[in-house]
């Protein structure tokens, strides 16, 4: 009789994050391929592998706060912070936090937003890593990055899981360590 089980085949991470991402066109307007992350959030070995890989691209310990972007960044930095042994801080839609902010304004496909972080979310050179779903044309990256620095951190690097590189939005990052899990 064999004592040996049988061997447990690699995961495919890449593969596995892909067939778990969702496209919906013309959604939420016409045009727009929406990238769908619940199937993903849903399957516990895909939430896991993504959690495991922004936190093994830096290292345990080494972070202090993991910034989340409203809404989808939220989902995903929270356990990724927990796993870093960081902290948790929320980038926001404005009006949405209720301290003192600053804020940063950047330009859409149609009009404008605007994006806040309490003022003192940071403690002066914390070691922070921002996290999204989705990078498309990096204005939300760049708005977020520009807002943590403005309260006194320092950002090591952004992670997305799904980067849409048609729309280039690595390029508004020159220098920095943009870590995407999925290029699409
Ligand atoms: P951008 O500022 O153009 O890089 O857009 C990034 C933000 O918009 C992220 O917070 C995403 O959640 C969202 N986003 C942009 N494009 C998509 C898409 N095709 N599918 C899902 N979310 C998107």
């Amino acid at each position: 009789m064999d004592q040996h089980p049988a061997p447990i085949p690699p995961l495919d991470v890449p593969a596995l994050l892909r067939s778990r991402v969702r496209d919906v066109p013309d959604f939420p307007e016409p045009g727009v391929v929406f990238k769908d992350i619940t199937p993903l959030l849903a399957d516990r070995v895909a939430f896991g592998a993504v959690v495991d890989a922004v936190v093994n691209h830096h290292g345990r310990g080494t972070i202090d706060k993991v910034v989340g972007i409203e809404a989808r960044g939220f989902i995903l930095a929270a356990p990724i912070a927990y796993h870093f042994g960081a902290g948790f801080v929320p980038v926001r839609k404005q009006g949405k936090l209720p301290a003192a902010t600053f804020h940063a304004s950047y330009s859409l496909e149609y009009g404008e937003a605007t994006l806040e972080v309490h003022t003192d979310a940071f403690t002066p050179g914390d070691r922070v890593v921002v996290v999204d779903d989705v990078l498309a044309t990096g204005g939300t990256a760049a708005a977020a990055i520009d807002l943590v620095e403005r309260a006194g951190a320092v950002v090591v690097g952004l992670s997305v899981l799904i980067e849409l590189s048609f729309l280039a939005g690595r390029d508004r990052l020159p220098g920095r360590d943009v870590h995407s899990l999925l290029t699409i």
